[in-house]
């Protein structure tokens, strides 16, 4: 888990661009699966026939693109301006290194500011070393996408910093638990999204495209376990959360029993969430056709949308432990 995690979560791969996150999953699980498809927005499907007939087809989903920044303006002196791609705020933004996709590099950095707290995007530019608008311009494109470079790091026994871990942590956990499954009475079809942190717009496409019978969708969610944190049920370390509701979907009661029995079931410590703020791709699989019975499964994950988010591998382990329970159970609704 912790390799895999580290590999998906040190590629790059802003919305719109996960081309890079894609041969990383279709390498970990070419000859895992029975079938890889991909679709014409970069959603990839990973398919496992089941074993014998009678089954539902389940879908589950993670996505894999992470937030970035956007080239909007090359100015006479060869430094870039830029914009958001999902929730990035100019206070995360600021001294972070970025990478684009053509490969530049830069520093994020505020040319002119008098107070902190002014801080807005349109005050960042990125100084990518070069002097002058055309030699800027021969290295990297307005309209072209950059994320935060930063590798993976070990915090403790368990837990890990990463740039990506939204959603790289549920990529991980579906690529793991594929490898995992050794059979399912049913058709499991994972989708790795794209297009979800500029409103869930791949998983809507896939959801069409799948006609699943029951969804799961697993990305992380905010925990409430610093000292002075908005009440949250959710900590780092007690286990996957089972999402009952957040701004894009009500988890459908039958799929978050099925997720809870199998838990207890099973032995599996979790947690339930109540996310207030913030959808996922649960929302648009949800209402896709006539409507799937969906709910989601959460990694907690501290600071969340910047650069340094933190993930705990036994919440990742127990996620994985979940959906395989699940997948073995022969009926499921
Ligand atoms: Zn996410």
């Amino acid at each position: 888990m912790k390799e895999t995690f580290r590999k998906l979560s040190e590629t790059m791969g802003p919305s719109g661009a996960e081309g890079e996150v894609r041969r990383v999953l279709e390498e970990e699980l070419r000859g895992r699966v029975d079938r890889l498809e991909t679709d014409a927005l970069g959603n990839l499907y990973a398919i496992r026939e089941p074993g014998g007939p009678g089954g539902l087809t389940v879908m589950l989903d993670a996505h894999t693109d992470e937030i970035g920044l956007v080239v909007t303006y090359i100015e006479e002196e060869g430094f870039l301006r830029v914009a958001p791609i999902g929730g990035v705020s100019p206070q995360v933004a600021l001294g972070q290194r970025v990478r684009f996709a053509g490969g530049a590099e830069g520093s994020v950095a505020a040319d002119y500011l008098e107070e902190i707290k002014d801080l807005e995007l349109s005050h960042l530019l990125v100084d990518i070393g070069a002097s002058s608008r055309s030699e800027a311009a021969a290295r990297v494109q307005v309209g072209e996408a950059g994320v935060f470079v930063r590798p993976v790091a070990e915090a403790g026994e368990h837990r890990l910093i990463a740039k990506a871990a939204d959603d790289r942590a549920g990529c991980a956990v579906l690529v793991e638990t594929l490898k995992a499954l050794d059979g399912s009475p049913h058709r499991v079809v994972a989708v790795f999204a794209v297009q979800e942190e500029v409103g869930l717009r791949g998983a809507r496409t896939a959801a069409f495209r799948v006609q699943p019978d029951l969804a799961v969708a697993v990305d992380v969610t905010p925990t409430g376990d610093t000292p002075k944190a908005p009440k949250r049920a959710v900590e780092l370390g007690k286990g996957p959360a089972v999402k009952a509701m957040d701004r894009s979907v009500i988890a459908h009661p039958a799929v978050r029993r099925l997720l809870t029995e199998t838990a207890r079931e099973a032995g599996i410590p979790y947690q339930v969430e109540v996310l207030t703020a913030g959808g996922t791709d649960a929302g648009p699989i949800h209402t896709s056709r006539n409507g799937v019975p969906t709910g989601a499964v959460s990694i907690p994950c501290r600071h969340l949308h910047t650069p340094a988010e933190m993930v705990d591998l036994r919440d990742m382990e127990g996620a994985k432990e979940l959906l395989l329970a699940v997948l073995r159970r022969p009926v499921l609704l």
